[in-house]
């Protein structure tokens, strides 16, 4: 049995989970939140055959920096009895929020990788740099174990230019590689497939639309195994409204509303990422459960955040229908998706001039992967948890055995 684990660096947090390989089975996982201060807030928990988890730690204390925090996890999975050597750990996988037009598959990290993903900070200055202090705290104490990088943006990299190009000034994607990248390609990889699974048949004969729908929320157009159009952009800022982003807007807005309220450019960027969306319109949430709370209660504002999502995600799907030539299967996943019956419901509804039927009873007690449509649906629709660790651990496997 091999053990590798899978991270994923924020600028303020660590969350971490140790997968055996190749059973793919959660050994550990934990998270540090709070980094570089003084309340920091470290978890972990040991995951039990049955799935549970067992918390075995969560204290709060002073985290100077992501290093440090490395060196506690690692400290603490022996002292833990979780392994009893490091070097049982046979390498690490982190998460890379954006490999640009570098990367079209994960890799093994040397300098010149990091190099890239450095050269990307521009593009995700919120992500990326937090990557790379998170590769380099566990470099630093794990110096003989391979790391490897995942991308979100790798699985997109099939798309053709007429999908991924603005129609913007030509020399603009030549100087700065300004185009549509997307973004949790590792989930919308790992769905497709085992829709694919699911559904017995080769995903190289089907054309599948995978619903990412979290807090941060894409869609992706994947025929015959491959993506040919996402719904986020250049930053994961595009596409349609999500809990507190507001998707694809009108790109005068920007000017007018600078006018309006003496706001630069970056200030309402900032508002269109981090107050707008869910939260933006109900003015009360970025939560889709406060949302369907607020619908109970008559708030109108409530239902047009939630309404207004639902249409854009049909909108899209109408859009990948007349691109793919059809569309086999719809797949809903991540935190909403998975859990949300209403919000399942309203979207299959508003497809139903495409022949989506509902299955209403598999949709209000799906539990685990669940066909949701019924039987004679023109369109079969899963519900597919994600599983994005899965995913790393297996390409950083891939990676070092090679
Ligand atoms: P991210 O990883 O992007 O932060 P998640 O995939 O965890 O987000 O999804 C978070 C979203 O999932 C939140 O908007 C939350 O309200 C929603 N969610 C979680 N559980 C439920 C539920 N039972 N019903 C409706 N929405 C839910």
């Amino acid at each position: 049995m091999k053990k590798i684990m899978a991270v994923n660096a924020g600028s303020s947090s660590l969350k971490f989970k140790l997968v055996a390989m190749p059973e793919e089975k959660y050994i550990a996982e934990g998270i540090f939140e709070r980094i570089g201060s003084k309340d920091a807030v470290f978890k972990i928990c040991l995951v039990l055959e049955n799935g549970e988890k067992k918390e075995l730690k969560k204290e709060t204390m002073a985290i100077k920096n992501h290093a440090q925090a490395v060196s506690i996890l690692l400290e603490d999975l022996v002292n833990l009895n979780i392994v009893k050597e490091l070097n049982e750990i046979t390498g690490v996988g982190h998460r890379i929020v954006h490999g640009g037009e570098y990367f079209d598959k994960s890799a093994l990290v040397d300098e010149e990788v990091l190099e890239k993903i450095e050269s990307l900070c521009d593009l995700a200055p919120l992500h990326n740099p937090a990557h790379l202090i998170g590769i380099r705290a566990f470099m630093a104490v794990l110096p003989d174990t391979p790391s490897v990088v995942v991308f979100d943006t790798a699985f997109h990299q099939t798309m053709e230019s007429v999908a991924y190009m603005y129609a913007l000034p030509y020399a603009w994607y030549e100087k700065y590689r300004v185009r549509k990248y997307g973004f949790h390609g590792t989930s919308h990889d790992y769905v497709s497939k085992r829709a694919a699974v699911l559904h017995k048949k080769d995903v190289k004969d089907l054309k599948i639309v995978t619903l990412h729908l979290g807090n941060g929320a894409s869609l992706c157009a994947v025929k015959n195994g491959k993506c040919v159009d996402t719904s986020m952009g250049l930053t994961p800022l595009g596409g349609i409204p999500m809990g507190t982003r507001s998707g694809d807007i009108d790109p005068a807005v920007v000017e007018f509303i600078s006018t309006k309220e003496k706001l630069t450019a970056k200030e309402i960027v900032n508002i269109l990422n981090k107050g707008s969306g869910y939260l933006g319109i109900s003015g009360i949430s970025n939560d889709s459960r406060d949302m369907e709370a607020g619908i109970k209660r008559g708030d109108a504002r409530c239902r047009l955040a939630l309404d207004l999502q639902y249409k854009r995600i049909a909108d899209f799907i109408g859009s990948y229908y007349v691109y793919m030539g059809g569309i086999d299967i719809i797949v809903f996943t991540a935190g909403i998706g998975e859990n949300s019956k209403r919000c399942r419901r309203k979207i299959m509804e508003r497809l139903a001039v495409l022949g989506v039927k509902i299955n209403t009873e598999a949709n209000e007690n799906s539990e685990g992967e669940t066909l949701i449509s019924a039987n004679d649906s023109n369109i079969a629709v899963y519900v597919i948890p994600t599983n994005e660790e899965i995913m790393i651990a297996r390409d950083t496997m891939t990676l070092i055995n090679n």
